[in-house]
């Protein structure tokens, strides 16, 4: 079955293209992309006034299966990816039971198999249970298919069991993916230390709680030589030292997310549990610290921290709230809305940092609109409304931290090798 994606803007600077070009995908595969191409048979999809990149990839997404299939499942979550644009998703390992061994990577590789509509690259846990204290079965994680290993929700709290993961997983080229919180900084903070923790009568997170670790985990890279990945990172500090590793040479990459490049402490003052986050939402200098690293460089990737939770638990006082916010459905949405509508960036550094970037920085397969390549492809219609409502998620759960939100932009079609995941923005079933 053939397939001709016609008249599109077709943008992938890694293949070298920007501008108005015909793809003709076949078998699962891109054949070609030119200008005024025909097929002999198949179906001619119009693409005038869209863009199509190479498949977005998400690096931190929580699929919450097994143990909290409430919340969210690899056939929901999934979905939910293809619905926000991307075509490829890195699942955390913090499920219950936490994915620590191979057979548990095993399970989520055959249930994306089985009910995933996009790629799931399973991430193993650094210790067992993600308790810090012996190292996971990395080496049967990796054989089963494991990409990166992390303890993303916690974080390893030792210097010492980071050293050693590191030295270990040097010897298989995988990343280690910190989750930088130091908790006996944090100390029960839920909101970031300074104005807002004292103006809301919470306990304050310090930016000093992850700085100190972002720090620490650069310098235990250096000794060791481990590539190194910084999840979520929130502040000015961390960005800073990401900036002065890089320019040392450093075999360090980092995340941000949406909700902390377009948020701040500013919109807490309503006590709304969906904008309390793991991080937690910084400063405006932090944010616009944040912002500016992204334009450098520095930041690699964006990514959701997608991290769905049942409404009832949501609907606690601040303080017993759980943390975080879906994310995969407004992503992309949301970095046209602030980023590319407004000038700050072109669509060219939108697939640097939503497919190129986060698929260098684990090591995942790479995407290219070019022949011989999977024809991973997310069409976006840039002049489309989303108004942010309780029926706009595919995902769930509807804890979003911008529900209400009027975006512009977003995912009208997902090929994934070749198989529509998402049609006339509606995820394929
Ligand atoms: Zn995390």
């Amino acid at each position: 079955m053939a397939l001709l994606l016609r008249g599109g803007r077709v943008v992938d600077p890694a293949a070298g293209v920007d501008g108005i070009f015909d793809v003709i995908v076949r078998d699962g595969e891109i054949v070609e992309v030119g200008e005024d191409l025909t097929i002999p048979k198949g179906e001619t999809i119009e693409c005038a006034e869209k863009v199509l990149l190479p498949g977005l990839a998400d690096v931190h997404t929580h699929l919450r299966e097994p143990g909290r299939e409430d919340e969210e499942t690899v056939a929901s979550g999934t979905r939910a990816a293809a619905h926000g644009g991307f075509t490829a998703i890195c699942a955390m390992p913090n499920t219950d039971p936490v994915c620590d061994t191979g057979s548990k990577v095993r399970f989520l590789v055959e249930r994306a198999a089985e009910e995933g509509v996009v790629r799931v690259y399973p991430i193993g846990a650094v210790t067992k249970g993600q308790k810090g204290e012996q190292l996971a079965e990395i080496g049967d994680m990796v054989s089963e298919g494991a990409i990166a290993f992390s303890d993303d929700g916690h974080g390893v709290q030792s210097g010492g069991m980071t050293r050693i993961a590191m030295d270990y997983l040097k010897r298989f080229d995988c990343v280690l993916i910190s989750h930088c919180e130091d908790e006996s900084l944090v100390a029960g903070g839920v909101v970031n230390e300074g104005v807002i923790s004292t103006r809301m009568g919470l306990p304050g997170w310090p930016a000093a709680a992850e700085e100190t670790i972002v720090a620490r985990d650069i310098r235990i890279a250096e000794l060791t030589g481990c590539r190194l990945h910084l999840a979520h990172l929130s502040t000015a500090g961390s960005v800073a030292l990401v900036r002065e590793a890089k320019a040392r040479g450093l075999a360090v990459t980092c995340e941000v997310t949406p909700h902390h490049l377009f948020l701040d402490e500013d919109a807490l003052s309503r006590y709304d549990t969906n904008l309390k986050m793991n991080p937690p939402l910084r400063s405006h200098a932090d944010r616009e610290a944040l912002l500016a690293a992204l334009l450098d460089g520095t930041v690699d990737c964006i990514a959701t921290d997608h991290a769905p939770h049942a409404a009832h638990e949501k609907e606690l006082e601040f303080e017993l709230a759980p943390f975080g916010t879906t994310g995969l459905e407004t992503a992309l949405s949301l970095v046209n809305t602030h980023l590319v509508a407004t000038g700050q960036i072109q669509w060219a550094d939108v697939v640097r940092l939503m497919c190129h970037g986060p698929r260098a920085a684990l090591g995942l397969p790479e995407a290219r609109l070019a022949g011989g390549y999977p024809a991973d492809i997310t069409i976006v219609d840039p002049e489309a409304r989303v108004e942010v409502g309780p029926e706009w998620f595919v995902s769930k759960s509807r804890n979003s931290a911008f529900a209400g939100a009027s975006l512009l932009g977003k995912a009208s079609e997902v090929l994934v090798g070749g198989v529509w995941a998402l049609r006339n923005g509606k995820v394929v079933a």
